[in-house]
C-alpha cells in the first residue's frame, strides 16, 4: 500500500517506521528543513520520551478524551515505546514521577532514533497544502415513513469523500492509498507546527475543537509578580481555585515572571483551566508546605526573638528569599520600620496567612506559541479510535497532537503521539 505521512514529527516518524515494517511504501512530507525539530526542545532538551506506567495508570494523566486512547494505548503502551527505543540503541533511565529519559540526557538521541526507525521512508521536503478528495456516492435515503416506533433510526451519513493524496505547497501532487495527518498543534510554531493539519481536516468536513494553549505559563495582572520576576521557588504548594473551589494542588517548583507565573507547577496547573471568560481563577501558594500554621507561627516567633532589633523586612531574612521580603512587607501592611520585637501576635498571624496562602490572580493563559501543547484540535468523535481513520473521508487518518487529546506533563504527550501513530500503521 502507498502511505503518505504529512508531518515528520514524533507521530509522523513513528507511523512511518511502523508502516514500513508492515511492508508498506512510505513517503513523509515535512515542510521544515529538518524533521522532528520539536523533539529537540522537549524535556528542556533531554526529551521525556514516555512515562514508565501501565496503560491504565496512563489514562489518569490524559486530560482530554482519555477514552479515545483506550485501544491504541492498550496495543502500544509505554513499555512498548521503551522497548522500541532500546531496540534502536537508546539507553533509557527512569526518573522522578516515572519520567523516562535517554541516559545521555540528549533529546537529539531520540530524534536520531526516530529517523533511523523511519530511514527507509522517502522523506520529501514539501508542505501539504490541500487534500485530494474524491466525493463518494451516498446511499439514497429511504422515503420518510409516517411516525412508526418500529422504524429503524436514521443512519448517520458515511464518509463523504475518499482521500487519494495531497497537493504540496510546491504544486506537486502526492497520490496515496492512505494519508496520515500528523502535523502537530499550534504551539512552538518555530518547530514547524503551524496548525496546517486543522485546515486539512476542515477541508474534509471535520469539526475542530477550538485550539487553546495548555501546559503554559499564566498571565497575572498582580504587580507583585513583576516585582519578583526571576524568583524561582522550590518545594512550594500551588493550589488553583476556580470560582473559589480548589481544582488542582501540587507541590514542586514555580517561577515569578514579568507577566505572571511560570515553572513546572504553573504549567501543570494551566491544563486544569476551563473557560476563562466564564470562571474566575486564583492561585494560592503555600510557601512553607512542610509546616502547619501553628508550626509556622512558632518558627516566626523564634526568628523574631533572634532578630529582635531588625526592622520588619530584616526579620524575614531566614524565612523568605530576598526579592520576596519587601513585597511581603508591603502586602502585610505593616510599617516597614517596625522592629521584630514590636510585631504583635495578630501581625504574626497575618504573616502566617500570607505565607500559607500567597494569592496570585490568574487573568489569562500565556500565548499559544509558547505553550508546551495545544489542547483542542480534530474532534475525536469523527475519528476511529482503533485505526485513526477519519469518519468523514476514507483513506484519511490523524495521529498525535493534531487530535483533540492532550495530557499532563510527564512524557504522556509523546506517548500518545507514538501510540496513535502505531495504531494507524498496524491497522492499515
Ligand atoms: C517546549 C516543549 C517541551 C515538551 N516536552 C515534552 C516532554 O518532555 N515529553 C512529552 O511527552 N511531550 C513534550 N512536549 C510535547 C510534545 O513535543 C508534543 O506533544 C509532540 O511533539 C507532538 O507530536 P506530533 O508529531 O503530533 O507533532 P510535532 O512533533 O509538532 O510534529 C509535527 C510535524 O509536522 C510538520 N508539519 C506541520 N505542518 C506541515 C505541513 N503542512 N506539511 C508538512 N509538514 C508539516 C512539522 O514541521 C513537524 O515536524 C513538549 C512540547 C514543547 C513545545
Amino acid at each position: 500500500m502507498k502511505v503518505l505521512v504529512v508531518g515528520g514529527g514524533a507521530a509522523g516518524l513513528m507511523a512511518a517506521g511502523a508502516a514500513l515494517r508492515q511492508g508498506h511504501e512510505v513517503t513523509v512530507l515535512e515542510h521544515m528543513e529538518k524533521p522532528a525539530q520539536k523533539i529537540l526542545v522537549t524535556g528542556k532538551g533531554r526529551c521525556n520520551v514516555t512515562n514508565d506506567c501501565t496503560a491504565e495508570e496512563f489514562l489518569h494523566h490524559v486530560r482530554t478524551n482519555p477514552r479515545f486512547l483506550f485501544s491504541s494505548l492498550g496495543a502500544f503502551p509505554p513499555a512498548r515505546t521503551m522497548e522500541l527505543f532500546e531496540s534502536l540503541g537508546v539507553e533509557l533511565k527512569v526518573e522522578r514521577g516515572r519520567r523516562v529519559f535517554p541516559v545521555s540526557d540528549k533529546a537529539e538521541e531520540i530524534r536520531q532514533a526516530l529517523l533511523r526507525y523511519a530511514d527507509r521512508a522517502d522523506i520529501v521536503h514539501d508542505g501539504a497544502k490541500k487534500l485530494l478528495l474524491e466525493p463518494l456516492a451516498q446511499p439514497e435515503e429511504a422515503p420518510a415513513a409516517p411516525e412508526d416506533p418500529r422504524r429503524p433510526k436514521k443512519k448517520k451519513p458515511g464518509p463523504a469523500y475518499r482521500c487519494v493524496g495531497v497537493r504540496g505547497t510546491s504544486g506537486r501532487e502526492y497520490k496515496a492509498d492512505a494519508v496520515l495527518v500528523a502535523t502537530g498543534g499550534l504551539s512552538y510554531p518555530t518547530t514547524g507546527s503551524t496548525g496546517d493539519g486543522y485546515k486539512l481536516a476542515r477541508q474534509a468536513g471535520h469539526t475542530l475543537v477550538e485550539p487553546v494553549p495548555s501546559l503554559v505559563s499564566l498571565v497575572s495582572h498582580d504587580a507583585d509578580c513583576k516585582k519578583m520576576m526571576g524568583l524561582a521557588l522550590k518545594n512550594v504548594t500551588l493550589t488553583l481555585h476556580e470560582d473559589g473551589k480548589a481544582i488542582f494542588e501540587e507541590q514542586g517548583e514555580m517561577l515569578f515572571t514579568h507577566f505572571g507565573i511560570s515553572g513546572p507547577l504553573t504549567l501543570s496547573a494551566s491544563s486544569h483551566l476551563g473557560d476563562m471568560k466564564k470562571h474566575k481563577y486564583e492561585a494560592f501558594i503555600d510557601l512553607k508546605p512542610a509546616l502547619s500554621e501553628e508550626q509556622l507561627y512558632d518558627r516566626i516567633t523564634r526568628d523574631f526573638a533572634l532578630l529582635a532589633n531588625h526592622a520588619a523586612q530584616g526579620a524575614l531574612v531566614k524565612l523568605l528569599p530576598s526579592s520576596m521580603q519587601p513585597v511581603m512587607v508591603a502586602r502585610w501592611g505593616i510599617d516597614p520600620a517596625t522592629r521584630a520585637n514590636q510585631i504583635t501576635r495578630e501581625q504574626k498571624r497575618e504573616l502566617v496567612q500570607l505565607m500559607k496562602h500567597w494569592r496570585v490572580s490568574i487573568d489569562a493563559r500565556g500565548d499559544l506559541a509558547h505553550a508546551v501543547i495545544t489542547s483542542g484540535g480534530v474532534s475525536v468523535r469523527e475519528v476511529d479510535p482503533k485505526t485513526m481513520q477519519s469518519k468523514k473521508a476514507l483513506g484519511l487518518y490523524f495521529a498525535g497532537e493534531v487530535l483533540d487529546v492532550d495530557a499532563y506533563t510527564g512524557g504522556y504527550n509523546l506517548q500518545l503521539a507514538f501510540c496513535t501513530a502505531q495504531s494507524f500503521a498496524n491497522n492499515l
